[in-house]
């Protein structure tokens, strides 16, 4: 069966109205004032450091040079080297890079790792090119690139339309830019890498898991019984699949999935590692025999326990959240609820596990990538799934503490707190000179 591909209605990403850096800017503005952080501290964090553009030629397979637009904007690094991920999409763009580069300030400091906030991509449609391709656009973009990343400086990981595969080109192309005597040392120069190649085991699913260790604590805050329960998942990429197979053992059933490509009901529930395969496969899950094809509206529509957005930004507007008939929204994506959507939702007493708080596992678990490569170790999964479900879970209950202390909501809650944590070292450490 083959899926027509839904129209994306708005709100979507990209969409002109809808400002993504000043939904994050204004997110500081409440929690700087929950937190009663010093006013020359909002100032320094309202701008990134550094925000690099680079414009870099590729010769494509018919003979053709395509000049391609790539970002790494540089958000903070007052914690730790910067410290995020780079998207291959067609709508990236710098306001969005910025947005999402702050983004990873907060979710660094909040997990307290040393690590501040980066992001980075380039602007184009992956799946538009070849294999051959992508590795000469990932290559000519890390080598433009050059000093403005490496381990102790700026570490790269995956995000939408990047993956391990793409991450090893990245760290292959930095080792042979610092000559032979280096080349071993420097495998932390991005997070990510597949295992074979010096990444960790339990990074690929890190994410998802996280987001799992959230609402596992969500379900034994408010008694509620996940086994049995249903969920609808936008994204089915590293971020969503991880998240539907992991709850699937927990007996949470995935009733409706959405990608690039489309929407699919099951009222039974799909096999969440069979999709995952075929995603694996296909590229997306157009095709996937098990389930009738949905338009975007009746996706967002359909009744659940738990929606996962893991795709992209700004996918909950206002008709979203109307529509919305589910008791909680784990933010697996970054920015996927807007305010609008977010004050509708949560007068409709449907809780929010924010994006900061949800989908820290995968800078956690790429901080113990780092860790290992510094050290030359190599941790067991079950060594790194420990550690990874101690600081979810302890984050959780921190931020659900200053939700009840302070009155607000857990999003504002979460940027309080790394908010604070970013605040009190500039009060030591003071601006130099
Ligand atoms: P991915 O490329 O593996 O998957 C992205 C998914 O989104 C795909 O299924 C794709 O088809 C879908 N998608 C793209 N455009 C869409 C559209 N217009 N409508 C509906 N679906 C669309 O990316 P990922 O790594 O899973 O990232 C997903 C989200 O999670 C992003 O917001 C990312 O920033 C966030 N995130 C990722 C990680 C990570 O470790 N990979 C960590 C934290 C947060």
């Amino acid at each position: 069966m083959s899926i027509p591909k839904a129209p994306l209605s708005k709100p979507n990403v990209g969409h002109k109205d809808y400002d993504f850096y000043k939904v994050v800017q204004d997110y500081l503005e409440k929690a700087a004032q929950v937190a009663e952080i010093e006013p020359y501290v909002r100032t320094i964090l309202s701008q990134p450091k550094n925000e690099i553009i680079v414009n870099f030629p590729v010769r494509m397979e018919n003979g053709e040079v395509r000049l391609f637009k790539g970002y790494r904007v540089q958000h903070n690094n007052l914690l730790g080297p910067f410290k995020g991920g780079m998207r291959y999409h067609p709508q990236v763009s710098l306001d969005d890079v910025k947005a999402l580069a702050a983004m990873m300030t907060w979710k660094s400091a909040l997990m307290r790792l040393p690590f501040g906030g980066g992001k980075g991509g380039i602007k184009f449609d992956p799946h538009g090119v070849s294999k051959t391709e992508l590795q000469r656009i990932t290559r000519r973009f890390t080598h433009a690139l050059g000093e403005n990343i490496g381990p102790e400086y700026d570490i790269p990981a995956p995000d939408v339309g990047t993956n391990g595969q793409t991450m090893a080109w990245m760290m292959d192309t930095y080792s042979n830019m610092v000559g032979s005597a280096q080349k071993q040392s420097v495998k932390g120069v991005v997070t990510g890498k597949p295992v074979s190649s010096g990444g960790t085991l339990g990074r690929s699913k890190a994410t998802g898991q996280g987001l799992v260790f959230c609402i596992l604590e969500w379900a034994r805050e408010r008694s509620f019984e996940l086994e049995g329960s249903t969920m609808i998942v936008q994204g089915f990429g590293n971020v969503g699949s991880n998240t539907a197979v992991i709850l699937s053992r927990l007996g949470v059933s995935t009733i409706a999935v959405g990608d690039h490509t489309g929407y699919l009901y099951n009222p039974e529930g799909f096999n969440a590692h069979k999709l995952q395969d075929h995603v694996e496969e296909h590229g997306s899950i157009a095709g996937y025999p098990g389930g009738k094809a949905i338009t975007r509206e009746e996706f967002f529509a359909t009744r659940a326990d738990i929606f996962a957005p893991c795709a992209l930004e700004n996918q909950i507007g206002v008709a979203e959240a109307k529509a919305l008939d589910v008791k909680l929204i784990a933010e697996g994506a970054n920015g996927p609820t807007s305010p609008e959507g977010e004050s509708i939702l949560l007068g409709r007493n449907v809780d929010i596990l924010p994006d900061v708080l949800a989908n820290s596992g995968g800078v956690t678990v790429s901080y113990y990538e780092w860790v290992q490569n510094k050290r030359s170790e190599s941790w067991s999964e079950e060594e790194v799934d420990e550690r990874l479900e101690v600081g979810m879970k302890r984050t959780y209950r921190e931020v659900s503490d200053l939700v009840r202390q302070k009155k607000c909501s857990t999003r504002i809650a979460a940027y309080a707190l790394a908010l604070t944590r970013i605040a009190a070292v500039y009060k030591e450490r003071e601006i130099f000179p």
